[in-house]
């Protein structure tokens, strides 16, 4: 028997995969790193490769190929670059497991093919169940891969449901509620990236963060909830838990709650999807509730309508959620780069439902055709209105 978990992360110079490998160096017997993966980090990257000796590393960004490979001249790491790349640390044979973290739409494809090799996949690339959850899952479950979020609510719900047999009534996603909680919604007409980036409870990469402050984030867990414990969306509420101590709920069909409680640190969910849904020990600080009060209130969907159009693209189906997603991305981007308001990303999102865009395909073709023409007409729209 393999005495050693073999991990393979795509993404490995991003938040999630930093963490990640924190979590590996915390148990040097228990896993080891076969694959890396990273965007254009190709420094770090090198100093990971150094540190863990994969087997394979990949860089995304195909010019950066040469300096990767001179820098790793000598050892005996394979270098590989480019899509190509990316699919290969996916699919790699030794790997146990499959850290999905790459940002964007960019993460579909790769983590796709670990699916197709019936991986297990510890899953923190949002976009792949938002653009394409139904047809992700319906692959997940002809390959036999197994998908472990690596989500903090999702996690929560995950562990939830360990041991129960009946399906949950109501799933509840908890939601910090971001920066702008209790900001009068004239006050976000002049929300500032800075300000938007400044989470209370949570560190993490920017688009992410941005998309907690317009809670676009939690719209995106109720779809990817949706898709990961196959439950309709009119079972699965949100709310709002300004602490961040309960990381979801489910409810059962005899008035049953159950939570998940902790820190707020994503190395927990992490450590859950490399232990391959086993718990992994470790000395993190450890949650007091003698000194945590916890507080609960309903989620205010006028000042943060990304929520309502996340349950409405669920209802209408199809690439409904591709186009709120590639929406979503290229208004996040404009508003980090100060070119659009904050109240505009939403604005944008709905402009992209009004162009006949909507359609009832959600093949994996039909999503990325749909990711295209949305970005183009995105940035097309902004350039018009906001330029
Ligand atoms: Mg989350």
């Amino acid at each position: 028997m393999k005495e050693k978990t073999a991990i393979a992360i795509l993404g490995a110079t991003g938040s999630i995969g930093t963490q990640a490998l924190d979590v590996v160096r915390l148990h040097p017997n228990r896993f080891t790193i076969v694959a890396l993966s990273a965007n254009t980090q190709v420094e770090q990257l090198v100093t990971l490769a150094r540190e863990f000796s994969p087997k394979i590393v990949a860089i995304a960004n195909e010019t950066l190929y040469p300096q990767l490979k001179n820098a790793l001249s000598g050892t005996n790491t394979i270098v590989l670059a480019g899509s190509e790349g990316l699919n290969a640390v996916a699919t790699f044979s030794e790997a146990d497991v499959v850290i999905s973290s790459l940002v964007g739409i960019a993460g579909l494809k790769p983590t796709l093919a670990a699916i197709e090799q019936g991986k297990t996949i510890g899953l923190a690339n949002k976009e792949v169940l938002v653009a394409a959850g139904s047809y992700v899952m319906t692959r997940a479950k002809a390959c036999g891969a197994t998908i472990i979020p690596v989500d903090s609510e999702h996690s929560a719900i995950y562990q939830c449901l360990l041991g129960e047999t009946l399906q949950p009534e109501e799933l509840w996603l908890t939601a910090s509620g971001g920066p702008f909680r209790n900001a009068p919604l004239k006050a976000l007409q002049a929300v500032t990236p800075q300000q938007a980036l400044n989470h209370p409870r949570w560190i993490m990469g920017k688009k992410v963060t941005i998309d907690s402050s317009t809670l676009a984030n939690k719209g995106f867990e109720v779809i990817e909830a949706r898709w990961l414990f196959d439950i309709p969306a009119e079972r699965i509420k949100v709310l709002i838990h300004p602490e961040s101590i309960v990381h979801s709920l489910v409810s059962f069909c005899d008035g049953s709650v159950k939570a998940q409680l902790a820190e707020p640190d994503m190395r927990l969910p992490i450590s859950l999807a490399l232990g391959l849904g086993s718990r992994v020990a470790n000395n993190y600080p450890r949650l007091n509730l003698f000194s945590s009060a916890l507080h609960f209130e309903e989620p205010n969907f006028e000042n943060f309508p990304m929520l309502k159009i996340a349950y409405q693209a669920l209802r209408t189906g199809g690439n409904a959620p591709a186009v709120l997603n590639a929406a979503d991305s290229v208004a996040v981007q404009a508003f980090l780069e100060g070119k659009i308001g904050f109240l505009d990303i939403p604005r944008l999102v709905d402009a992209m439902f009004e162009q006949n865009f909507v359609n009832s395909n959600d093949s994996l073709d039909s999503v990325l055709q749909t990711t295209n023409f949305v970005t183009q007409a995105a940035h097309k729209y902004i350039q018009r209105y906001y330029m």
